[in-house]
């Protein structure tokens, strides 16, 4: 393993300004194996360790759902429920409230979560060897990871659990790298970014806020704004540095404005009170690219006298002014321009990839020019001071060394010259640097949408039974990890829209792994199998590789919650639920199956439906919850058992199967087969389609049956043999 290890050191040794949670090399190593490829290594915060949520826990057989309206994570393990939210710390276990010393964190886009609590709770044993900085996950009944077999019971230990109670500790201390070390790392040969990234993506949230150099602001106003009596006047907008297309922010007033004052507080936040002045405006307003400011607040401040209030958060010694325009109806606060303070560059072998960093006070707003082919690309900074900075590059695959300059307009650039082929680029940035990474372009890779067949050309070794693959087919996407000898494959984007792939790209990840992923227009399977000249993967309808196809759709989702008593939610219990039937589904090498939703998000009925029909399923089933009501807002407590809906005579033996079997596996109340011709998600469905109702939650008894894992399972099962004996595979 000592090739991970390196790579893993390489990834932690990047530590670019911006981000917080500097790591040491973490090692994760799960019933005596390392973890590899994870999309993101462990993290330290505060004394805990961070792990991607999807890839650890996935890994150990657990469900991980992410619900993005909510910034929540749902960790499914036995019969435990952990629901964790970004940013904080108060974690629920199975519906009680659990105060945690570290919270969950977005971090290069990966949902960070602390091992150690749901770990632990989850009947894992976790081990911490600081030493190597190692971090031992044993699961349940298997002891093996310290090379002790003896322990094969291994739910000791949970006196560590870091479960604090309330109230919560203060926020771990994170410290920074100073800006000089960043500079001084410059001539190393890691790659800190996956140059393909989103360029459009926003720093991860909880990243650090901007670093100043610890100076203040200063004022550099040529004359003071004098007071003139005038009317109440009414502060209308506030136009930002993107807008107004400089580095200012412009107040726009109805009437002349009357007075205003303004004054630095200590911590480098500019106070600019209008007064006499109603405010419309009011809340935050985002910063943009190249202005010294971190956030823009306003509010009115008083309503006797009135004054608009406008605060920014100032980064370092940037210098402003402040000025009203003759007829005193803007106010224009100015700011110097984004302070560039380092370029740098550095080439890696591995890769083929040559990066170019733009560091700024603040996020450099870039635009790239081709003018200069075949011999250099310019980087065009708007509004930025160069002045302060040089640089030298001793030459890579594609750049031989770039120049920096400064324009009388106020921009700045960065030029690189270039040297053999052209290559192609792409952008990526943290929240104050910008980087420009020159690759190859994609060869070597070939589609035939006759066949639906990827052919890559052997240029390199590769063991395809080794070659992960990540069946994204909710997003429509579908990735194979290549070792990283495949960089010679280059990176880039194939268009191809046949209707059944619409693309291919090819991207490096963090440990140098190749993503071949493809977008499809539909859903598909894909194979990948070897040839004397080629790599071939070939895309397939599920239809044609699979004897059954099955849709499970749990109900509702996202912003529709559909019932809830009794301490059951409708959408996550029917989501829980319809997991347990997948795991019995994945299971039966017969039928291939597949979710209208795998967390908690909105799904229109009639996109549940035209998902199946898409897939041209075998079959469709949809799970819900039950609520009586005696009359509106007033539950009726004794209305119990299960019932079976169908929209039309295609589905109503299947119906009648699902019914049978669901009272057969739980000796349930039957409340038998409903017809319900205009239920959507049914009648849209071009193959038979049920509606099961497990249960009404508004019966006090059977929700503490609901609630019952043995219970649950019992309904999986119902459900699964259900459509075994639907489909004839029984
Ligand atoms: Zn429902």
């Amino acid at each position: 393993m000592k090739k991970l290890v390196t790579i893993l050191i390489l990834a932690a040794v990047f530590l670019m300004p911006s981000f917080a949670y500097a790591n040491g090399d973490i090692r994760l190593v799960i019933d005596g194996s390392e973890m590899q490829n994870l999309s993101t290594p462990p993290i330290i915060v505060g004394e805990r360790t961070l792990v991607p949520a999807r890839d650890v826990f996935e890994r150990v057989g657990g469900i991980v759902g992410w619900h993005s309206g909510h910034r929540q994570v749902s960790l499914f393990f036995g019969d435990d429920v952990i629901v964790l939210t970004i940013d904080e710390r108060t974690a629920q276990l199975n519906g009680n409230l659990i105060q945690m010393d570290v919270p969950p964190i977005i971090y290069n886009d990966s949902t960070m979560i602390p091992l150690r609590f749901p770990a632990e709770v989850f009947g894992f044993d976790v081990d911490w060897l600081a030493e190597e900085s190692i971090a031992i996950v044993n699961s349940p009944g298997n002891g093996n990871g310290n090379g002790n077999n003896g322990n094969g019971d291994s739910l000791g230990d949970i006196s560590d659990i870091p479960i604090i109670s309330l109230p919560p500790v203060e926020e771990p201390e994170i410290p920074l790298p100073p800006a000089d070390d960043v500079l001084s790392e410059s001539n190393k040969e890691e790659l800190p970014w996956d140059g393909t990234a989103d360029s459009d993506e926003l720093p991860p949230p909880g990243a650090a806020v901007l670093q100043g150099s610890g100076a203040l602001a200063r004022d550099v106003s040529t004359s003071a704004i004098v007071t003139v009596a005038h009317p109440q006047t009414t502060i209308t907008a506030l136009r930002t540095p993107a807008e107004t297309g400089t580095a200012a922010f412009v107040a726009v007033a109805t009437l002349p404005i009357s007075e205003v004052q303004y004054f630095l507080l200590p911590d480098n936040r500019l106070v600019v009170d209008i007064h006499n002045a109603v405010s419309m405006i009011s809340g935050d307003f985002t910063a943009t690219a190249n202005v010294p400011v971190n956030g823009v607040r306003a509010a009115q401040f008083s309503q006797e006298p009135r004054v608009t209030r406008i605060v920014f958060e100032v980064v370092g010694a940037a210098e402003y002014s402040i000025t009203l325009s003759a007829d005193r109806m803007l106010l224009t606060v100015s700011f110097s321009q984004n302070r560039i303070t380092g370029v740098f560059a550095q080439s890696d072998a591995n890769t083929v990839s040559d990066s170019l960093f733009i560091q700024g006070d603040v996020l450099p707003a870039i635009n790239i020019s081709t003018e200069g082919f075949p011999h250099f690309l310019t980087i065009n900074i708007d509004n930025a001071d160069m002045t302060a900075v040089g640089g030298a590059f001793n030459g890579g695959n594609f750049a031989s060394h770039f120049s920096t300059g400064q324009r009388a307009d106020g921009s700045a650039y960065v030029r690189v010259y270039v040297h053999g082929d052209w290559p192609s680029f792409s952008t990526a940035h943290s929240d104050n640097s910008v980087a420009l990474v020159l690759h190859r372009g994609v060869s070597g890779v070939r589609y035939d949408s006759v066949n639906r067949e990827l052919r890559i050309s052997r240029q390199f070794s590769m063991d395809i039974s080794q070659v992960q693959q990540i069946n994204e087919y909710l997003r429509l996407q579908h990735t194979f990890v290549l070792p990283p000898q495949a960089h010679v494959l280059g990176r880039g984007e194939i268009s191809l829209l046949d209707g059944f792939v619409n693309s291919v790209s090819l991207t490096p990840d963090v440990f140098g792994n190749i993503h071949l992923t493809f977008n499809t227009a539909r859903v598909l399977n894909f194979s990948i199998h070897e040839e004397a000249e080629y790599f071939v993967i070939r895309a397939h309808l599920p239809r044609d590789v699979s004897p059954f196809i099955v849709v499970i759709d749990p109900g509702h989702g996202g912003s529709d919650p559909g019932t809830h008593h009794n301490g059951i939610l409708e959408k996550d219990f029917v989501l829980m639920l319809s997991h347990k039937v997948m795991q019995l589904l994945d299971a039966d090498p017969f039928i291939q199956a597949f979710m209208t939703r795998r967390d908690d998000t909105f799904v229109s009925l009639l996109n549940r439906a035209e998902f199946a029909n898409d897939l041209d399923a075998d079959l469709f089933i949809s799970v819900h919850l039950n609520a009586a009501e005696k009359s509106p807002g007033v539950i009726n407590p004794a209305v119990h058992g299960i019932e079976t809906w169908y929209a039309n005579a295609e589905s109503r033996s299947l119906a009648n199967i699902m019914q049978r079997q669901k009272i057969q596996h739980t000796n349930a109340h039957s409340r038998g087969l409903r017809s319900g011709p205009n239920l959507v998600v049914l009648r849209e469905a071009n193959m038979p389609a049920v509606l099961l109702e497990l249960g009404f939650i508004t019966s006090p008894d059977e929700a503490a049956r609901l609630l019952g894992t043995q219970y649950q399972w019992q309904l999986a099962h119902a459900i699964y043999r259900g459509i075994a004996e639907a489909l004839g595979v029984a």
